[in-house]
Formats: C-alpha cells, structure tokens, sequence
C-alpha cells in the first residue's frame, strides 16, 4: 500500500487532472454524466451537492418508469398488499400505491424501485466531506445520490433533492455499471452514497457497491441511520464504512424536527459496529433544538458504552437551511462546550465541523496528543499516521488507512 505521503502528492496530480477533465468532458458528455465536479471545494454549508432546480409539481407517474428495478426485503400481504422491509416505517403498500419514501411502487403485487439505474446526482468530492476522516485521507470518492428520502427533516441541507419525488427532479439515465466505470476513469478511490438518504434506494446502492468491490474500489455510505437490521447487513458484506447521523438524542426531536424516530437509529448503530465494519458518528447541531447540553452529555455516554469509546464523532454546525431559515448559524462556543462534554465522557476522537480552520478539524493522538492528520476544513493538509499509528508514541488509531 503507497504511503501517506505519496498519497498527497498523487493527490494534488489527480486533482489537476479532474480540474482539467471538468473542461474537457463539457465537450465529450463526462460532464453531463457527472453532472458537476466540484471536488474539494467543500462549503460551510455542508455536503450540499449541485442539483438540477425541481420541476413544478406533478403527479407521479401512473405506470412503472424504464429500467424498474424489483425491491429487495418485502412480503406479500393479502389483498395485493406488499410491506416493505427495507427502513424502520415497514410501508404497508396497497397495489398501484408508493411507499412512504415515494421511490418504490406496488404493482400488481410486486414492488419496485423507481430510481434504479436513474441517479439524480453523481459527483466527485474528498472523503473527508462524508464526513469520513478516519477513512483513506485526502481520497477521492464518487458519489452517487437519488430523488427523495424517509425522512422529512426542515433542516436539509439538501432538500432540492431528498425533499422532492422522482418525477419533480432531473434524472440521469446511467447504469450500474457505467456508475463504477465512472468511478474509474475519474480516478476515484471508493465509491459512496450520499446525499439522499441511500435506504430508498437500497437496490440501486447494493449493486453499485458489489460491483465496485469487484472493480477493486472501496464503498461507504452516510445514512440517517434508519435501515433495518436485515437489509444494512446485507448491505455491510458490501461495504467497509458507514457514516451515521445521530440527529439528537431525544425521539421528541426526531418526531417534531425530522418526522422520523431515534430508537431505530441507536439499533443501527449497534448493528454496524457489532459487525465491526468502521463507523463515524455526525451530530448536527441546531440552536434551540437539539443544543441542551444534558442531552449532549447523555447522547456521548450512550456512545461511549455501547458502542466504544474510539468511534469518531463529528459535532457539525447548522446553517439556515430548507424549513428552518429563522434560527442562526450554530455559535461555535455551543460546539466547543459538545466536544469538550464528549471529551469528558472520554470520547477520544471529536471533530468541529463546518467551521473551517479550527483546531478540531484535525486528528490528535489520543494517548500523546501529537498532530496525526492536520485538515482545514475538508482538505487533508499532512497524514503523520505511520502503518495507522501515531508516530510519536505508536498508540494504534482506529481506521482505514493507507499503508
Ligand atoms: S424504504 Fe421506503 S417504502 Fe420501504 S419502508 Fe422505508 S419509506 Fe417505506
């Protein structure tokens, strides 16, 4: 495995190259396919990629669109009836009817994705934008995301796409395979899923990520945790990564603020780490929802003893956004007094996100405190990590990493 430092500098190659792709495919469709390249240029406020702007409102459409995909995890019920097991809502679904997440439909008695082989987004960005830090620093990584979601949270920061159903985005008409190959010729390490929430199109993601397996690439996702047990272990034989939204540790603020529900997020949670694959954990922090500090306290000791003390937490700050333009930015001083609340439940690695250039953008030996990985914002700046350990003290870092 190449090291760290080689790593950089094929980096800074690639990312000349890419740069230089963006210009030249305009010309020869990769533009079009990629729909925007806006690697490494990470915003403050968030992992918002470009999206085609939403079409006037419609009905969906009545008859299976091209390509349709049949479901994975559902079962028959009498009438015609199916239900989905794929999220938490189990959808019962009546024939001719959708699912709650609108990406999947009963016909006849079958049930279907609607948004198989149709992406609404496909993008290279820098691992470190999942956020996924202790994951191959300064990789690429190529991402793929849909029209809607399950969840209906009013501060996405991506609701033109997650907000609206299939039929009101700009869909792309591209294949599994021409995904990963994508992937490849963009020189991309991994691919992800992101976004939209993956859950509802679980078929479409499965399959991109076996094949890039296979293609000899890695595979991650950030999910707002909501999966079933059956299908996210199905889907973690495929994958080596899982970024996880924690959105606030109470189920009042779930119900309220994301129409949605915190148990089976603390499940997904278990469910991941038992089946040891790597795990990072982002709270977004919105003022006056989610900022009491006791639920913070609670939330980091819930983490600390049921799923270890060494899984990375990201603290992230809230920009008005979608349903919630009236609150403020999050101060940083909120985000300060939550990490250093998750140091003092002894979480060893707690970043500062969205606010570029702090100090808690980087990565710290937990043992000696020597500098691992410096990063401003989501740009890796130097990799100190020697075969995964600190190199000061040889304390070993919990990760995916290079060499
Ligand atoms: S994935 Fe969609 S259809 Fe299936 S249970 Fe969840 S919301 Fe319902």
């Amino acid at each position: 495995m190449e090291s760290g430092h080689n790593r950089a500098a094929r980096m800074l190659t690639r990312r000349g190259l890419l740069q230089k792709m963006l210009v030249v495919g305009a010309g020869s469709g990769l533009a079009c396919t990629l729909g925007l390249l806006e690697m490494l240029s990470g915003c403050a406020g968030g992992d918002k990629p470009m999206a085609a702007p939403p079409r006037p409102r419609m009905r969906p459409t009545p008859t299976l669109p091209p390509r349709s995909h049949e479901a994975r995890f559902y079962s028959h019920l009498d009438g015609g009836s199916i239900q989905c097991g794929v999220c938490w809502r189990r959808c019962v679904v009546p024939p001719g009817r959708l699912g709650f997440c609108l990406n999947k439909k009963n016909v006849d008695g079958t049930y279907y994705s609607l948004v198989y082989d149709r992406p609404a987004a496909l993008q290279v960005d820098a691992i470190e934008k999942e956020p996924a830090f202790h994951m191959l620093p300064g990789a690429t990584i190529f991402c793929t995301g849909t029209a809607s979601c399950n969840n209906r949270c009013k501060f996405c920061q991506n609701w033109e796409l997650s907000q609206y159903p299939r039929g009101q985005v700009h869909n792309l008409d591209r294949s599994v395979d021409e995904i990963v190959a994508l992937a490849q010729e963009a020189g991309c390490d991994a691919v992800s899923f992101t976004y939209n929430e993956p859950t509802v199109f679980y078929e479409f993601m499965y399959d991109i990520a076996a094949r890039a397996k296979e293609a000899g690439l890695w595979a991650l996702f950030h999910t707002n945790g909501s999966m079933n047990r059956e299908p996210m272990l199905a889907l973690l034989e495929v994958m080596d990564a899982v970024t996880v939204d924690l959105k606030a540790f109470t189920e009042e603020f779930y119900r309220r603020v994301s129409s949605s529900s915190l148990e089976p997020v603390l499940r997904t949670l278990e469910t991941v780490r038992g089946a040891g694959k790597h795990l990072e954990i982002v709270n977004l922090i919105i003022p006056t929802l989610n900022d009491d500090p006791d639920d913070i306290r609670r939330m980091c000791a819930w983490i600390k003893a049921s799923l270890g003390d060494d899984v990375p937490l990201h603290f992230t700050r809230f920009f008005p956004a979608y349903k919630l333009q009236r609150l403020p930015p999050t101060p940083v001083e909120t985000l300060e007094a939550a990490a250093a609340a998750a140091d003092a439940e002894g979480l060893q690695y707690v970043y500062i996100g969205n606010v570029p250039g702090h100090q808690r953008n980087s990565s710290f030996c937990p043992c000696c405190g020597q500098t691992l990985i410096s990063r401003v914002h989501f740009a890796m700046l130097d990799l100190k990590l020697d075969h995964g350990r600190c190199p000061a003290c040889g304390h070993k870092i919990p990760g995916i990493w290079w060499d």
